[in-house]
This record gives C-alpha cells, sequence and structure tokens, in this order.
C-alpha cells in the first residue's frame, strides 16, 4: 500500500504539531510543510507577536464570565487549564527523548495573578477562588484583599497605589511564560531530520482544487525564485493562520460556505529597563473594560525570552485590513464573497460594543496608552516603555440561522465532508492549546487511525494521561504536573 501524503499549509505552532504528531503516529508518512515566510514561526506563533502566556485559566477573568445568581460559569476555564496540560505532556515527551532542542528553556515559572479594584469587582473574584480551589487543577490558588501582602507578591504594582483603595488578588504560583515560536522552531527542525518531510521556506500555496481521483492539488509559488509548482496530496492541512480563511475559501469546499473573518491586530507597551523589569515577576491579569473584546483583558507580564527578562502591558487593539502582520491590505477585500457578505454584516450591526471599542482604541495617543498602563503601575515612566506592533488575530464571522451572522473569539477546524481536508480558523485561546486542537483534527479527519492499538499507544507514551480527565481526578492531575514540572525543569527564575 503506498504510504499517505500529507501537506500541512504554515509553518506556525499548530503545522508544527500535527506535523509531529503524524510523523510519530506514523513513520512512513511523507509531509511537506509550505511556509510564505523565509523563517519558521514568524507569524503569531513568534515570541514577542502573542503575549506568551500558558493559558492556564489561572489569571485570565474573560474564561470564568459571572452568572445572574452571583456564581461564576468555570467550565470554559477547566477545559483551558486540562488543555495547557496536555501541552505540557507532549512537549516533555519530545523534550525527554531529545526530539527538540532549545538554547535556553522555552518554558519559564511565573506567577500567574489576578488583580481587580472595586467592590463588584472584589466579590467576583472572590467567588471564583472559592469554586475554584474545588478542583486540584487550582487548588494551590492564593486569595488576598491584604495591600500588604499583595505588595509582597507584585511590589510594583502597589508601590504610589492609594492605601484607601480596595483590592484583591489571586495568584498561582505554577503559571507559566512560554516562548511558543521556539517551540514550533525545534519542532520543526526536528521535523527536517525526518524521512520523507519536506519543507519549504519562502513558498506561498496560491490555491487548493480537487482532483478527480479525489487528491487536492495544491499550487505553490516559490517566492524568491518566482517559479510556480504544484504538489498533490491526500490531506491538506490549512494552518496558515490569519490567512486560512483565504485558502479555505479557493478550497471551495461547501463547509467552507458562510464564513468570514474580522481582523484586528495587537500592540505592546514593553520595558527592557533592567532596574524596572526585575521589580516584578508575574503574569497579572485584570477586567477589560465594558463592551471590549475578551482578548483585550489588560495585562503586565514578566516575559522570559532566550534568557533575557523584559515586561510586557497591553494588548491596546488596533486596527488593519492584514489578516497576517506580514500580510496585504488587500486580505480583508479580498475574503469578501457573496457567501459571507450578510454573516460579516450581521455580525457588524451585532457588534456595534466592539467597533466602538476598536474606534476608541486606534485613537489613542501614546499619553492614553501610559494612562491605562499606570493603572496597574503607578510609579511607571513613560521612558521607559517601547510601543510594538504584536501579531494579527482574525475573529471568526459565522453564519447563523437566526442571528444572520456572529462573531465567534474561540478556534474552529473546518473540513471537508470525506475529511481529507481541514482549515483552522480563529486564534484564541491559542497557541497555549495547539496540542488539543490539533487531537481534534486528528479525531475529526482520521477517526478510524484514533481508534486503533497502534495510535492508542503512542498516543499515551506521548500523553500519558490521555484518554482521561484531568479534571474529574485531582490525583492524575497533579501527578501529571510533577512529571511536566520535572522535565520541562520549570522551576522559579529569580
Ligand atoms: C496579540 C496576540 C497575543 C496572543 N497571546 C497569546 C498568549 O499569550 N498565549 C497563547 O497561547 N496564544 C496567544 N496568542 C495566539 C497564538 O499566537 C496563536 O493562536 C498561534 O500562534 C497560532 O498559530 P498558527 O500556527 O495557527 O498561526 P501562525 O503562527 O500565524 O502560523 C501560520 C503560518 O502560515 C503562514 N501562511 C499563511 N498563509 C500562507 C500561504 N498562503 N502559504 C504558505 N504559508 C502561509 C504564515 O506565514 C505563518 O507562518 C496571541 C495572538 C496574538 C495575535
Amino acid at each position: 500500500m503506498s504510504q499517505k501524503s500529507y501537506t500541512l499549509i504554515g509553518a506556525g505552532i499548530m503545522s508544527a504539531t500535527l506535523g509531529v504528531f503524524l510523523k510519530e503516529l506514523e513513520p512512513d508518512a511523507q509531509i511537506t510543510i509550505y511556509e510564505r515566510l523565509d523563517k519558521v514561526g514568524a507569524e503569531s506563533s513568534d515570541a514577542w507577536n502573542n503575549a506568551g502566556t500558558g493559558h492556564s485559566a489561572f489569571c485570565e477573568l474573560n474564561y470564568t464570565p459571572p452568572k445572574e445568581d452571583g456564581t461564576v460559569d468555570i467550565s470554559k476555564a477547566l477545559k483551558i487549564s486540562q488543555a495547557f496540560e496536555v501541552s505540557k505532556q507532549l512537549w516533555a515527551y519530545l523534550q525527554k527523548s531529545g526530539k527538540i532542542r532549545t538554547e535556553s528553556p522555552f518554558i519559564n515559572d511565573i506567577d500567574h495573578m489576578s488583580f481587580v479594584w472595586g467592590d463588584e469587582n472584589i466579590k467576583f473574584l472572590q467567588q471564583r477562588h472559592k469554586q475554584m480551589t474545588q478542583y486540584g487543577m487550582f487548588e494551590d490558588m492564593d486569595y488576598s484583599e491584604s495591600h500588604e501582602e499583595i505588595a509582597e507578591w507584585i511590589p510594583l504594582m502597589m508601590k504610589g497605589r492609594d492605601r484607601s483603595e480596595k483590592i484583591a488578588a489571586t495568584r498561582m504560583v505554577i503559571g507559566t511564560d512560554v516562548n511558543f515560536g521556539a517551540i514550533t522552531r525545534s519542532m520543526i527542525r526536528y521535523l527536517q531530520t525526518q524521512d520523507g518531510v519536506k519543507v519549504y521556506l519562502g513558498h506561498e500555496v496560491d490555491d487548493i482544487t480537487r482532483k478527480d481521483d479525489g487528491k487536492w492539488k495544491v499550487d505553490v509559488t516559490d517566492l524568491n525564485e518566482d517559479v510556480e509548482k504544484s504538489n498533490d496530496a491526500d490531506f491538506v492541512f490549512v494552518g496558515a493562520g490569519g490567512g486560512a480563511l483565504l485558502l479555505l475559501e479557493k478550497s471551495d469546499i461547501p463547509e467552507g460556505r458562510g464564513y468570514g473573518g474580522f481582523p484586528v491586530s495587537g500592540q505592546f507597551l514593553i520595558c527592557k529597563n533592567p532596574e524596572v523589569v526585575t521589580k516584578h515577576e508575574a503574569k497579572v491579569y485584570g477586567k477589560a473594560a465594558q463592551g471590549s473584546p475578551p482578548m483585550s483583558v489588560p495585562h503586565l507580564d514578566t516575559r522570559m525570552l532566550n534568557g533575557v527578562r523584559s515586561l510586557l502591558f497591553g494588548p491596546y487593539a488596533a486596527f488593519s485590513t492584514k489578516f497576517l502582520k506580514n500580510g496585504s491590505y488587500m486580505d480583508l477585500p479580498l475574503s469578501i464573497e457573496v457567501h459571507n457578505i450578510w454573516p460579516m454584516l450581521s455580525a457588524g450591526f451585532q457588534n456595534i460594543n466592539l467597533t466602538k471599542y476598536l474606534i476608541e482604541q486606534v485613537f489613542q495617543s501614546p499619553e492614553d496608552r501610559f494612562e491605562a498602563l499606570q493603572k496597574y503601575y503607578p510609579d511607571a515612566k513613560m521612558e521607559d516603555w517601547e510601543l510594538i506592533t504584536a501579531g494579527q488575530r482574525v475573529q471568526i464571522i459565522k453564519k447563523d440561522k437566526e442571528e444572520g451572522g456572529v462573531l465567534k473569539f474561540g478556534t474552529e477546524i473546518v473540513s471537508s465532508e470525506d475529511k481529507s481536508l481541514a482549515a483552522l480558523l480563529g486564534a484564541s485561546p491559542g497557541a497555549s492549546t495547539s496540542v488539543s486542537i490539533m487531537i481534534d483534527v486528528l479525531n475529526t479527519c482520521f477517526p478510524e487511525q484514533m481508534k486503533s492499538q497502534s495510535w492508542n499507544d503512542k498516543l499515551k507514551e506521548m500523553i500519558p494521561s490521555y484518554g482521561q480527565s484531568l479534571i474529574e481526578d485531582r490525583e492524575l492531575c497533579l501527578s501529571t504536573r510533577a512529571y511536566t514540572t520535572a522535565i520541562l525543569k520549570l522551576e522559579d527564575i529569580s
């Protein structure tokens, strides 16, 4: 029997993860990866293009919305936290077996904290803490309303703060900062050493068409040589990040109809002044402003990249019609087709608050941005901070029977009926949950193989908790964490 050929479009963390899974599960697999840039992991997955938070739902308040009865819905937080534990297991497997190597650790221990002010927010945080600590996953979460105690945790944020201000914070000391770009590059480097894997950089996929024999013809331009080529594949994964929507439309699969995309770019203030940087060692998430999208939650973070420590504050939203940071201003206009124009218009009408929020953000002055930072770091000095442009997110707009179109903030796998093509749309919670998202792709597109003994045995070797719940099984959650912590050498950076 001839081996199946897999084509993965894009060399970000998603394609890299899927490539690793396919090669480990099927060692003879023929895998071709096309990346339009000259570097691997240089779009959203690159370190400064995202915030590097290992999303475990320890501190992100948008994962735990309040309910009308005064309790908090923690179901999403449990799922995300479990997904991050799954990601750490795959990275630990690859590290332990010497398949990935990075010069400095790609994952570091940084406290994850939530920080709020005002009676209503304090009540919410207290209730959230009460509910979350019922689970093994969150049982070590500390809670405090004491200025003194919080000042021990985050001195930089407390100095210069009004003592009469009512505040509350939670802390998980096992939070992480992750260099997703470094993981992506090391996974692709590993794949490049494997027989049957070809990685083409500077190659842009222009079109994907179904052939009469059921295979996919992938048309590519070698951007450095300006030469057009094509390749046939049994299975195509569109892991093109913001570029996925345009390629999904080109594939012409009926399942892709009714999807549109809305780009939101991010900006961060960063600080490299060692005097400031060494005084803050946490990722501290606050509450998003009224009407703002979930990914706009402000946070003041320690970053630890290639052994160098710095601070990040943001994100500030910006608007551009590009779908990729290195994309074209024509991306948004070219994505509008007859099938998605009504869903896009309907979603626009229903999200006037988001539009208002984006307009306000776009017209912010440097002073406005600085004022937002001062709410978290009262003694901040403007000259210590520099504004950088982060990655581009394309939020999903999806056709909806009742509403016409809805805006979605998560990720979604869209696959052809015969499961020979899958595209990943959306960007949140993102790289942290890339391993679980790629397991979902495998379940969707390879259901029979996923039931086989050989794939199951391999999956359990890679992810020891595979098939079991880390939410319900406290002991398993704690032992799994101990296992990944030891291998990934997660220890305090101070
Ligand atoms: C501002 C911001 C902050 C974020 N913060 C976090 C965070 O703190 N934690 C977290 O877990 N996640 C975070 N994310 C999300 C995370 O960065 C993404 O979910 C993740 O990197 C997506 O990986 P990807 O492989 O799908 O996309 P990408 O990394 O963007 O990779 C897609 C690749 O496809 C290539 N490509 C596109 N079109 C083509 C084509 N036609 N032909 C060939 N190649 C093509 C692109 O060049 C790119 O390299 C953040 C994202 C943003 C924008």
